[in-house]
């Protein structure tokens, strides 16, 4: 997969090279491209953003200098266009999957109140909002989605079952997990994970991620799937959370 990120601050992505997937990086798995918005700025001032018409607060990235680092890059790599915005659609875990597929992306970073409507409406496919909530910048909600859809890319994570087994793959949120010691401060695991029976275990798990969902995330549990001792168990807490 290629990925392109149009950015002012291509620094902050030097951060991707570490953990799995510096690796995967380092093997090529995944190719970063990583475009300077400066290298396309407007004059010898170094313009890349202006006053809003109307009038109010901040700067707005002009469409000018990000239509021609769109350009400037070779257009059987472009693949869909992303802007990152809060005004966007709601990134998820879904998303990272279907992104993940694609052979080529170009992210669009924003800074100070955005980028010009117009360059939007022109070269943009999708706009995607990490959250609701305001960062300063496109980069840190990019390096999200770069790192959640890149654990979707064959190779990139050791062990692609464990991606399977994560919160959200199935609609529910994953359960607590442990390791060594299996006493800490007085506080025994659960006694299940050291019995050996796989069955059980699996069965404490699936109820561990349902009771979590539950009590965290209950909005997820109205498109979850659920087995049928799942649908039990969910009758079961939903009647304690009315006494
Ligand atoms: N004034 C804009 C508004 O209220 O919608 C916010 C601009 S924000 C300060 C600057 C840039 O940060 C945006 O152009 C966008 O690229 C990025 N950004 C901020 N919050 C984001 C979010 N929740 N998801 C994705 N990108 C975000």
């Amino acid at each position: 997969m290629n990925i392109n990120v149009i950015t002012l601050f291509p620094e902050i992505f030097d951060s991707l090279n570490y953990g799995l997937l510096g690796k995967a990086l380092d093997r090529e798995d995944i190719k970063i491209n990583i475009f300077n918005l400066r290298d396309h700025q407007l004059n010898k001032h170094g313009q890349i953003d202006d006053k809003p018409y109307g009038g109010g607060e901040g700067m707005v990235l002009m469409a000018e200098p990000l239509e021609n680092a769109i350009k400037n890059i070779p257009s059987d790599n472009l693949g869909i266009v992303i802007n990152l915005s809060p005004q966007g659609r709601i990134f998820s875990q879904k998303k990272a999957k279907e992104l993940s597929t694609l052979k080529n992306i170009t992210i669009i970073c924003g800074r100070y109140e955005g980028i010009d409507e117009r360059l939007i409406s022109q070269y943009v496919d999708d706009e995607i909002s990490i959250g609701d909530y305001v960062l300063s910048g496109g980069e840190f909600a990019a390096l999200t989605i770069i790192d959640s859809l890149s654990r979707f890319i064959p190779g990139v994570i050791g062990n692609q079952k464990s991606v399977e087994q994560d919160s959200f793959s199935h609609g529910l949120l994953k359960g607590p997990v442990y390791t060594r010691p299996e006493t800490f401060n007085s506080d025994d695991i659960p006694e299940v994970l050291i019995s050996g029976d796989h069955n059980k275990i699996k069965e404490w798990r699936d109820n561990q991620s349902l009771i979590r969902t539950f009590e965290r995330r209950p909005d997820l549990l109205k498109n979850a799937k659920l087995t049928k001792k799942q649908k039990k168990l969910l009758e079961e807490l939903s009647s304690k959370a009315i006494l």
